[in-house]
């Protein structure tokens, strides 16, 4: 994972907590905070493991199963029935009001021959988004340029 303060690549990141924001930093960054913990290898292999197994469904999902279905001369009741769902799920796919969940796509994939799931792209950890107003991390970039000289 990357430090949330520098950006820096660290294997075992430190816990730290600054004015009230819990952050993951590498060990240069952790004095900018109170140190709630090091970061085990061990939940970072786990953490990671499961990142990898994680599956994104691709953004054109409604519109690939919409165009393959029509290729097929299948309804969307005969597709349905291929995956064992209900007409309704079919339909709602296609309209993009629902996606579809791992499950789901695998057995669409099956049935239509096609590529729904796809790996996040890049392989970065994707960090919790903070609001825009939050000073903190100003207050952090300030602090890193004065320690930088
Ligand atoms: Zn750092």
């Amino acid at each position: 994972m990357k430090c949330e303060i520098c950006g820096e690549e660290v294997k075992h990141p430190r816990v730290i907590s600054v004015e009230g924001s819990v952050l993951r930093v590498c060990e240069k960054c952790a004095k900018y905070g109170v140190l709630l913990r090091v970061g085990s290898p061990r939940h970072t292999r786990k953490y990671k493991a499961r990142e990898q197994e994680t599956l994104e469904v691709v953004d054109d999902y409604s519109k690939l199963v919409h165009d393959k279905r029509e290729a097929l001369g299948l309804t969307q009741e005969e597709l349905g029935r291929r995956i064992n769902e209900p007409e309704s799920v079919i339909s709602r796919l296609e309209t993009g009001k629902m996606v579809p969940s791992e499950g789901i796509s695998r057995k669409l994939e099956k049935a239509l021959g096609l590529s729904l799931l796809t790996k996040p792209s890049g392989g970065d950890v994707k960090l919790p988004v903070r609001p825009k107003e939050e000073p903190t991390l100003g207050d952090l970039a300030l602090l890193k340029k004065r320690k930088k000289h």
